[in-house]
């Protein structure tokens, strides 16, 4: 079930576009400053689904320049109308079998990586001109059963296999925790992400990429140690789909 694209941005003004996208980045800084990490050591990926073209294109003259899509189909077209601007894009939607290859052509990164045969193919379909697929590896923190991502336990077992993959890096561990309200209870995942990553790395993995944190909830994960949040209504305003 793959939702309509609105094409219509005369609902944004750019000043508030400006204006969401300042906050935003006031955000991270006050919360990197307040659990004494470093200022820019969080990096910002514009989750731009359902967006139009022209709203990318004037974020991205903010200064924007990773963008992450969910959708295939809907993220080439928009790539092909931005070539101009060299901007980096993350895929951070759910993969499916039968569309990996454009996925290995298309894209600098993959967040939503939760099975070995995806990630074989997209090594194998990457094209040899293009650098390695930069991937982390989506870890369920919240056990439920509708969630995508590998247990503790199964990602333990086959990080190897992942990290012998000779044309995808494996950069880190995502999560997209089940929304809750405390703010104990919301650091619970990313900390138990952070644990997780903490155990799992070596020199030869460092791992230095934990990709947590949305417009919700960004401040928790970076306490937690997010290296990169991915921030979509916090920036442009609420979604809209078409029925
Ligand atoms: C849509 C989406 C986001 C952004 O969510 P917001 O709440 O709009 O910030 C982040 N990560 C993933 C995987 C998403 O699908």
């Amino acid at each position: 079930m793959q939702n309509r694209l609105v094409t219509d941005s005369t609902l944004q003004t750019p000043n508030g576009l400006h204006r969401r996208y300042n906050h935003v980045r006031d955000r991270i800084r006050q919360a990197e400053a307040g659990c004494r990490r470093e200022p820019g050591s969080t990096q910002l990926l514009a989750v731009s689904k359902t967006r139009s073209v022209d709203e990318i294109r004037a974020l991205a003259g903010l200064g924007q320049r990773l963008f992450g899509e969910n959708y295939l189909q809907e993220a080439i077209s928009k790539m092909g109308q931005l070539e101009d601007l060299n901007l980096e894009w993350h895929f951070i939607g759910r993969i499916q079998g039968n569309k990996t290859r454009q996925i290995a052509e298309y894209f600098h990164w993959v967040h939503s990586i939760a099975s070995l045969k995806h990630a074989t193919r997209l090594s194998n379909q990457r094209p040899p001109h293009l650098p390695p697929l930069d991937v982390c590896l989506q870890v369920n923190t919240s056990g439920e059963r509708t969630k995508e991502g590998h247990s503790e336990n199964e990602l333990t077992e086959l990080l190897p296999a992942y990290a012998a993959l000779p044309n995808i890096r494996v950069r880190g561990l995502m999560t997209i925790p089940a929304p809750v309200g405390s703010e104990s209870a919301r650091r619970h995942p990313f900390q138990q992400l952070r644990i997780l990553r903490d155990r799992l790395r070596t020199d030869r993995l460092p791992l230095d990429t934990l990709s947590m944190g949305m417009s919700d909830d960004l401040e928790a994960a970076i306490a937690e140690g997010a290296t990169l949040v991915r921030i979509g209504t916090a920036i442009f305003g609420p979604r809209q789909y078409n029925q």
